[in-house]
Parts: C-alpha cells; sequence; structure tokens
C-alpha cells in the first residue's frame, strides 16, 4: 500500500508540474489578449450570494447580495447556515423579511419569508424585462 501511494503521489508531482507551467502560459495569453468577458459574474465577487425576492404586496422583484464571510451564520436548525435579511422593494417599500437556511455548499435547504417569496434568478430576470418592457 505505502509503496503505491508513493508512486502515485510522484506521478500526479510529475504531471501537474506540466499542467502548471501550460495553465501559466495560458494566464499570460489571456492578460494580453485582455479578456473575452466570457468569465461568470461571481468571479470578482467569490463571496458575494445573490437571493431573489419577489413582493407579495406590489409583486416587484427586488435582489439582494450576501456576503458568505459576513452575512452567514453557522448555527443548529434546518440546514448549516442561516442567512437572515430585511428586503425592501423600491416600488412599494414593504419590508420582506427573509430567513433563509443553506447547506455548506450554499445550496438552500429551506426559506421562509415574510411578506414575500423567495425566486430563482430566472424569475427575477424574467420580471425584471417584464417590468422593462411595461415602462416602455
Ligand atoms: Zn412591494
Amino acid at each position: 500500500m505505502w509503496g503505491d501511494g508513493i508512486m502515485d503521489r510522484r506521478i500526479t508531482k510529475t504531471r501537474s508540474q506540466g499542467g502548471e507551467a501550460m495553465g501559466f502560459l495560458d494566464a499570460i495569453k489571456r492578460l494580453f489578449s485582455g479578456g473575452s468577458g466570457s468569465a461568470p459574474a461571481s468571479a470578482g465577487d467569490p463571496y458575494g450570494i445573490w437571493f431573489h425576492f419577489r413582493c407579495k404586496k406590489c409583486g416587484a422583484v427586488v435582489r439582494v447580495r450576501a456576503d458568505r464571510r459576513n452575512d452567514l451564520n453557522r448555527e443548529d436548525g434546518s440546514g448549516a447556515l442561516v442567512l437572515r435579511k430585511d428586503v425592501m422593494d423600491n416600488k412599494c417599500f414593504q419590508l420582506i423579511r427573509a430567513e433563509i437556511w443553506l447547506d455548506d455548499n450554499y445550496n438552500v435547504v429551506t426559506s421562509e419569508v415574510e411578506g414575500g417569496s423567495l425566486i430563482t434568478r430566472e424569475e427575477y430576470e424574467a420580471a425584471q424585462t417584464a417590468q422593462e418592457a411595461a415602462a416602455r
């Protein structure tokens, strides 16, 4: 078992050194090409998680950024982490009180939203598009 493990590590190390060199060159190439803009939105904001809500009263949609380092509390409950947030839309200004439980991979386990509901990003974007179309 030991011998096998050492062999595996040596092989892995040799391979990863080659890989790193390639990756480095690619990174330089990318630097000089100015970036394609295809990077995911979260690339510049590794700690941000976005939650989307719909106001129960007027139907407006709101999105709120939570910071993984500051806004999530590790507690015993329905999930591993909990986010408590007061959210306000910019239409009727009714307060939406959200309590959202997440697992360790930041997936929503359960949510309780007073005065509104938690919606997906797709629903939020669809509602935004609809609102813009109505405003035109
Ligand atoms: Zn509202």
